[in-house]
């Protein structure tokens, strides 16, 4: 086994937390950076006694310098109501961070993977989505900070690439839940789950009839390995992601049923620009990676509703 050193950025946010325990699983050393803005210490606590994983508290708008193999660029809020709370630090977290990984990639000479996401097709007029579509996006809109933002970071990774050889990885996540989500992240899933569990009322915003295709925590993992041990030509953009799609009103009756909570279903203003309709098109990520996802939504739903009873 060849031991990796491998930096994740964002590491200890939901996702990152998930992907240091995996690589760490994988026999890697592992060095997690996170500002602790929208992840905890709590989700990486139990990886703190493994002599092969470090944790540094530091702001990806800053430079880092440190030798390593391998980066996932993870670090940026990706809830609505924390992307939006400090919408330029946002921008600055998607762009800055993305410079300052990329200087550090060209530098050390590392594999470098970017974790972009579905909303760089904004609220898409082409159904399901395929990696060529350009996209519909707002730039001055609530949205834009986090959705520009990551737009930006895609263009540096490939020049990047193009200019200086450095060796890129673009994965576009789709809407992605499980457990370690925080409880107030205020996201669909965690609200529906959380909602359920306290038998409060169920939050549908707008009509519910809007559509996201909901991918379990380890079939995306699965994919960001695989993306990033993929032939070196490979650059992506691939999309990673479930394409069983749901509206938003099914996912609430789901988490419904699945609780056997007495939680009513009400309904709030639609946020500006919430997208109508996602999802993935994974031929690509089939082809290349030999990817699909594993875990259908219910089975991931129980899961990750097991979980949230554990902690409220
Ligand atoms: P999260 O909010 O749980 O994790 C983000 C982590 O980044 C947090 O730990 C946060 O503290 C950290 N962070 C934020 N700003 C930082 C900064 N300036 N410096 C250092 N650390 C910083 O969200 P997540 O769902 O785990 O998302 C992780 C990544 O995946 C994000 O880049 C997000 O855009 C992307 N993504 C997630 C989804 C999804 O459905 N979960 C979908 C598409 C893309
Ligand atoms: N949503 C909802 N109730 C909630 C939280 C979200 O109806 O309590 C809707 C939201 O308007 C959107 C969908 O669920 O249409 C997914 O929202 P989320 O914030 O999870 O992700 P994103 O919009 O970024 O895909």
């Amino acid at each position: 086994m060849i031991r990796k050193k491998v930096l994740v950025t964002g590491g200890a946010g939901f996702l990152g937390s998930h992907l240091c325990e995996r690589l760490l699983k994988e026999g890697n050393e592992v060095v997690c950076l996170d500002n602790y803005f929208t992840g905890q210490k709590q989700n990486v606590v139990h990886l703190l006694a493994n002599p092969y994983f470090e944790l540094i508290r530091h702001d990806v708008t800053m430079p880092f310098f440190i030798e390593v193999e391998e980066i996932y660029n993870l670090a940026c809020p990706a809830s609505p109501i924390h992307y939006q709370y400090n919408a330029i630090k946002t921008v600055k977290t998607s762009v800055m961070g993305a410079i300052n990984m990329l200087g550090l990639a060209k530098r050390i000479r590392a594999r470098i993977l970017q974790a972009s996401t579905s909303e760089v097709y904004g609220d898409p007029e082409i159904h399901p989505q395929p990696e060529s579509y350009w996209g519909h996006v707002n730039p001055i809109g609530f949205r834009a900070c986090y959705d520009e933002g990551k737009r930006a970071a895609e263009t540096l990774f490939v020049n990047y690439h193009l200019q200086n050889k450095v060796r890129i990885k673009i994965i576009r996540i789709f809407n992605t839940y499980g457990p370690r989500m925080h409880p107030n992240d205020g996201r669909v899933v965690s609200n529906f789950i959380v909602q359920a569990l306290k038998n409060e009322d169920i939050t549908i915003y707008g009509d519910g009839k809007q559509t996201r295709s909901f991918q379990y925590v380890d079939d995306l993992i699965e994919g960001m390995l695989r993306m990033m041990a993929s032939r070196e030509e490979f650059t992506g953009p691939v999309n990673i992601g479930n394409p069983n799609e749901f509206t938003i009103l099914e996912l609430a009756e789901i988490v419904i049923r699945l609780t056997n909570s007495n939680s009513k279903i009400v309904r709030m203003p639609l946020p500006p620009d919430d997208p109508t309709q996602r999802q993935p098109n994974i031929d690509l990520a089939k082809k290349e990676l030999d990817w699909y996802p594993k875990i259908q939504l219910e089975e991931g739903l129980k899961k990750t509703i097991d979980y949230f009873a554990s902690i409220i």
